[in-house]
């Protein structure tokens, strides 16, 4: 085993632990930084999908991994609202973390992110949308959006990649992480396969910044080595997809609705999530070849639909506390039923019970954006609860949207978030063994690129010694 120094260990080259050593930089701090991740560099992150038109299953897969994280090849729509994108303002208070915003969001228009922002026009429409959603039993949460595009996305992290090399920060690709050095109860780095070769890097302060992806390897180290979690909800949902026209009112004024609802009987929380107006349904792969499906959109190329996601969020403890698990199981009985593929279903098929056949697909105004996708039955796979949450919540959604449950509304499964094991840190983000820290997606506390870039940022001050308030710095 080579055995390698550095100040910084960072595990992840996505917006939390890229935003980390912006940050760092940004103070003028010269200690060695090392970006660890297991995918590729951003100029080499092409999906062959383009090319084949199928999901070739790449390890790592290319849409999730490499310089950027999630985010490279995501929609690139950037909340600009501390209300979304998971709980940091519950660890560093709303006022920190709406400040920071700004200068992450300063950061990325620094980079060349679009100047324009949506969401923030039509006064009047806003409140006739919300008008019609208080009527329909469900909560409009006001949210700004600066979206990227995902080709867009893609340029200005490459300038930021550059940046980070000029500036003298260690990348290192295709380099996967499998342990962390722990010696008492302190963390003196991690050790990572690249090539062939295992690498011992020690340092003062470990990040680990894995992402959804190493969600589930994380919650094996905190099991192993005792690192102070708790499970956190999962969310279980499908992705919707319908015409533009259908929601045509919100695209224009919102860009994305962010809707909340309780519906009966079971009075769980439901929201809508990562909608795609002119958008493309999309696959990712997770280890072990669980097929979840996603959406995107390109600033430039549209489609004639737009997606979004509808999830439940559901918690386990008591006897039973392995959301993540149970969610991927979920995912493979799906996938089981899709002989690998994502599955499709109509809605009204679903009403009627019955499954949709492939030919009934194109007998709609709709047409699936994901060609691979398996016309099918989702309710065999998904849990009761779910689905009856996710159908009470589309029919208070028609409501709001006229059209948005008709009988030809396209959902597909499995759509998960694994946001689980939800570190237990303070507001510096020390987690219970000394040294080591954990950030965005894979912390539990965030779930979108501001606010894992927000978490990385604040992460940056602290290690730099600048006091955000409520923190005390950690060098
Ligand atoms: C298709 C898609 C669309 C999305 N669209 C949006 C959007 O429009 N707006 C939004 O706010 N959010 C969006 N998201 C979510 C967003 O991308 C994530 O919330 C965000 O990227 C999380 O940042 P992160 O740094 O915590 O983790 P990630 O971006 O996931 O980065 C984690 C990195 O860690 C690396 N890694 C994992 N395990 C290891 C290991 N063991 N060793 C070494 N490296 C490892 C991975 O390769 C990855 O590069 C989208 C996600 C997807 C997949």
């Amino acid at each position: 085993m080579k055995l390698e120094h550095a100040d910084i260990c960072i595990i992840g080259a996505g917006p939390a632990g890229i935003f980390t050593a912006l940050s760092l930089l940004e103070e003028g701090d010269a200690r060695h930084i090392v970006l660890i991740d297991r995918g590729l560099p951003i100029e080499r992150r092409h999906c062959p999908k383009a090319e084949t038109g199928r999901c070739v299953n790449c390890d790592p897969c290319r849409i999730t991994t490499g310089f950027s994280g999630a985010g490279a090849f995501s929609d690139g729509k950037l909340s600009l609202s501390h209300e979304v994108g998971g709980d940091l303002p519950d660890l560093v208070g709303a006022d920190l973390v709406e400040r920071t915003i700004d200068r992450v969001d300063g950061l990325y228009l620094k980079f060349g992110a679009d100047t324009h922002v949506e969401g923030v026009g039509d006064k009047d429409a806003v409140a006739q949308i919300r008008r019609r959603a208080i009527e329909a039993g469900l909560q409009l949460v006001d949210c700004p959006i600066r979206h990227l595009g995902t080709e867009r996305a893609q340029e200005i992290y490459a300038r930021i990649e550059r940046y980070l090399v000029d500036a003298g920060v260690d990348l290192r690709f295709s380099a996967t992480c499998r342990q962390l050095v722990i010696e008492g109860d302190a963390c003196k780095g991690a050790v990572f396969v690249q090539g062939g070769e295992t690498v011992e890097m020690r340092a003062d302060h470990t990040i680990v910044a894995c992402g959804r992806r190493g969600a589930g390897w994380f919650d094996q180290l905190c099991r192993e080595h005792g690192i102070a979690h708790e499970a956190g909800p999962v969310d279980i949902g499908v992705r919707v997809e319908v015409r533009n026209e259908i929601m045509e009112t919100v695209n224009n004024v919102l860009y994305e609705s962010k809707l909340i609802g309780y519906p009966l009987p079971y009075k769980n929380k439901v929201r809508t999530f990562c909608q795609n107006p002119g958008g493309f349904v999309s696959q990712e792969n997770y280890d072990g070849g669980l097929a979840v499906v996603n959406g995107h959109s390109y600033k430039e190329r549209k489609s004639s639909n737009t997606n979004l996601a509808i999830l439940c969020s559901q918690n386990f403890r008591e006897p039973f506390d392995e959301p993540i698990a149970y969610a991927q199981l979920v995912g493979r009985l799906t996938n089981m039923l899709g002989a690998g593929h994502i599955l499709v279903q109509r809605l009204g098929d679903i009403v009627d019970g019955k499954r949709t056949w492939p030919k009934e697909l194109s007998h709609a105004n709709v047409r699936p954006t994901l060609p691979d996708a398996v016309a099918g039955d989702i309710t065999a796979a998904m849990p009761y609860r779910a689905m009856t949450n996710i159908l009470n919540f589309m029919f208070a959604v028609d409501k709001a949207i006229p059209g948005f449950a008709a009988r030809e509304t396209l959902l597909y499964s499995p759509e998960l978030k694994f946001y689980s094991n939800r570190v237990k840190m303070d507001a510096r983000f020390a987690t219970s063994l000394h040294g080591l820290h954990c950030l965005g997606d894979s912390s539990g506390w965030t779930r979108g690129l501001m606010m894992s870039s927000v978490m990385g940022y604040l992460m940056g001050k602290e290690l730099a010694g600048v006091a955000t308030e409520g923190t005390a710095h950690v060098r």
